[in-house]
């Protein structure tokens, strides 16, 4: 009989752990995770290979979960990375994100803060206006993947002599009676009693967590689908913005359909990745704080809100990524210039462009027959107003990589507390559970919820 079960070893969940052991030294918890230790998770595609795919993909499975891997961008303020403003008041909110950031600092996080020029962000701030587009104030702190990866090492070395930690054990079920949650039995049927459950399974486990939802009769709330392309492009491009901010968050409301359009996870001489979902290849894009490329990468996303009677967003993103995988075998790119006249890309055109693919497993091809046509849209405007702040962003060697979804759509019915709305002791956090979609918030609701189970 475990105090707190924790499935999920990524952000969310080891930032619970540490917060729950501070606060209660002598508390049994243990952490499941369907994937490996953080030393033994290998991923081929980060080494130029192809993607096999692994059965838990190994980019986002394992102890430090999709982090692990990540570029490590810590966004510190609550306009950006996720929605817990909607669950916690302004001022205690930067609070806890000051005390998370903390916690990173604590286990080797880089000092050196980007984004507090305040002179340089009205400079941009105020070429993006002219271009019609919002930039979004984020001091940003850095890590890089090589070292988002020794922190998360740090935290397991310093977890795992106190707490239990089970790797390559996959939560299978949660085990609820009478409206209270009485634990967690595994796909190995190993049955984990525990008085408090915390679930954190990141956008991957996105789609388990909400069949278990259904069998405990909880309805999910739809959010925003977020489903757009990587972009990629010489570095000197950008270097305008990334010098001086790092990152760049624009917001942009698309003169065609009125949606928004953003940046996201900017990554400054960076290389663009494979995810693989349950089989599904999706991109994104991480860089090192050490070893630079010449090309910068972000995504650009579409957010569309669906009404009434649509309920399966993150089905919907898996079509769209399940088309162009389809097509390309994979992950698809193609120039901006190929898209914009009408033509697929192929190996020789990309051959014979300016930007060289850090991704070299993409198949070039014609990303007009995956993305529906509002969204291909949306995305050739953003550019055009890019191209207005950063010249040479519409530049027909441009690469767009597809697809590029995120699985937060579904959004549990949680309390300010972050106590599953139902189930009672059942606590849902991090980018899994919807209410957060960036490292520091999925690790501020991994505090939140952990406070208020030490609370009790
Ligand atoms: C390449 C890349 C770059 C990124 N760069 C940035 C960045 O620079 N800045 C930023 O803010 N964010 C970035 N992110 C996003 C960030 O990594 C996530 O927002 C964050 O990791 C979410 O934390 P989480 O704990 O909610 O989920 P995750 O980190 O996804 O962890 C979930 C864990 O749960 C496990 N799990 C799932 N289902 C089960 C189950 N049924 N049983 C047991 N275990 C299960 C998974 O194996 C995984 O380890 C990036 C992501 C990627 C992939």
């Amino acid at each position: 009989m475990y105090n707190v079960a924790i499935v999920g070893a990524g952000p969310a969940g080891i930032f619970s752990a540490l917060e729950i052991l501070k606060q209660k030294p002598d508390w049994k918890v243990i952490i499941l995770d369907k994937g490996p230790r953080i030393e033994t998770r290998k991923c081929v595609v980060r080494k130029g290979g192809k993607c096999p795919p692994c059965k838990n993909c190994n980019l986002l499975c394992g102890w430090g979960g999709a982090g692990a891997f990540s570029d490590g961008k810590l966004t510190l303020t609550p306009e950006v990375g996720g929605n817990l403003i909607d669950y916690v008041n302004r001022k205690d909110l930067e609070a806890l994100i000051d005390y998370t950031d903390e916690i990173y600092l604590d286990y080797g996080a880089t000092k050196e803060l980007y984004g507090l020029n305040t002179e340089s962000f009205s400079d941009i701030a105020r070429q993006a206006t002219l271009a019609e587009l919002r930039l979004v104030h984020s001091p940003i702190r850095h890590l890089g993947t090589d070292r988002s990866t020794a922190v998360l090492k740090s935290m397991q070395d310093a977890l795992e002599e106190k707490v239990t930690v089970l790797t390559n054990e996959c939560a299978d079920e949660l085990i609820a009676e009478n409206g209270k949650i009485k634990g967690v039995k595994t796909n190995k049927g190993t049955v984990v009693n525990a008085e408090y459950v915390i679930v954190a399974p990141g956008r991957e486990g996105a789609d388990w967590l909400a069949r278990e939802f259904s069998n405990l009769n909880i309805e999910l709330e739809n959010n925003a689908v977020d489903v757009g392309v990587r972009v990629e492009l010489p570095a000197p491009v950008m270097e305008p913005l990334t010098e001086k901010l790092y990152e760049s968050k624009l917001v942009y409301m698309t003169p065609s359909f009125g949606d928004e359009v953003r940046t996201f996870c900017m990554n400054p001489y960076g290389e663009v990745v494979c995810e693989n979902y349950n089989g599904i290849a999706t991109v994104n894009g991480h860089s090192y704080a050490n070893k630079k490329t010449d090309n910068t990468n972000f995504a650009l996303l579409v957010s569309k809100r669906f009404t009434e009677p649509f309920k399966e967003p993150i089905e919907y993103g898996q079509h769209v990524a399940r088309l162009a995988n389809m097509l390309g075998g994979g992950v698809l790119v193609q120039r901006l210039g190929d898209l914009l006249a009408g033509r697929r890309s192929t190996p020789e055109k990309i051959a014979e462009g300016v930007v060289k693919p850090t991704f070299a497993d993409a198949t070039p091809g014609d990303l007009s027959l995956v993305l529906p046509y509002r969204h291909l849209t949306s995305i050739v405007e953003m550019l055009m107003a890019l191209d207005k702040i950063a010249p040479g962003v519409a530049s027909r060697y441009t690469l767009l990589y597809g697809i590029e979804v995120k699985f937060y759509s579904s959004r549990v019915p949680v309390t300010n507390e972050l106590e599953t709305k139902g189930i009672k002791n059942l606590f849902t956090i991090g980018d899994g559970a919807g209410v957060t979609r960036g490292l520091i918030q999925a690790s501020a609701s991994g505090v939140l919820a952990a406070r208020a189970i030490c609370s009790r």
